[in-house]
């Protein structure tokens, strides 16, 4: 069984890893499906835990580089007020509309033009989703496990939790199927 060891692979490291470990993750992913909601949320909530204190997120900011943040109107009146701009300058400046969705923006640019070396330049105005990546600490996992196999690409935390899943939940001592029952 593959595990984690994410926190020391470059970013192109970490995307050949996941690549390389996609059929095993894909038949995961069925596997969870399976299994108790609790037992998995409990098993995510305590992996996460542990990547937090080993991955510095401030060393990485792979999600401001790689993802295109989406970012709604209460976003924006946060974001503008601290840009200094007006709302209606902010969106023609820095977003574009997320398909059809009515209000709803992403970042024009990639990576995130807030991204400083230091870290993000308006933090205490970032974006709802900025806040929330890598949604870890939210109900349901196994419900959202394709957008974890994604993300799993380019976030060494998830990269960890999905794959100390697999070690923790799929396989037992003896390398057989773990029956994975809500205790
Ligand atoms: S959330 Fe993930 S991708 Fe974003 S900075 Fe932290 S470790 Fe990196
Ligand atoms: S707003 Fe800040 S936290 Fe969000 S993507 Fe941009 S730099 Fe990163």
């Amino acid at each position: 069984m593959t595990t984690g060891r994410a926190r020391c692979l470059s970013p192109g490291g970490l995307a050949r890893r996941a690549e390389r470990l996609q059929k095993e993750d894909w038949e995961f992913r069925s596997f969870l499906k399976g299994c108790g909601d609790r037992k998995v949320d409990a098993a995510v909530r305590k992996l996460y835990m542990a990547a937090r204190k080993t991955v510095d997120c401030r060393k990485c900011r792979r999600c401001c580089i790689e993802l295109r943040v989406p970012v709604t109107e209460k976003d924006v009146a946060r974001l503008a007020a601290a840009v200094g701009m007006r709302p209606g300058a902010f969106r023609s400046r820095y977003l574009v509309a997320d398909g059809d969705e009515p209000r709803k923006f992403l970042m024009r640019e990639r990576p995130c033009p807030f991204l400083r070396k230091d870290g993000c330049a308006h933090y205490a105005a970032r974006p709802d989703e900025c806040r929330a990546f890598p949604f870890l600490d939210r109900k349901d996992f196994a419900s959202r496990t394709m957008e974890m196999i994604s993300n799993q690409r380019i976030c060494p935390i998830v990269f960890e939790v999905y794959q100390g899943l697999k070690k923790d939940l799929w396989h037992d001592e003896e390398g057989g199927w773990d029956c994975c029952e809500e205790e």
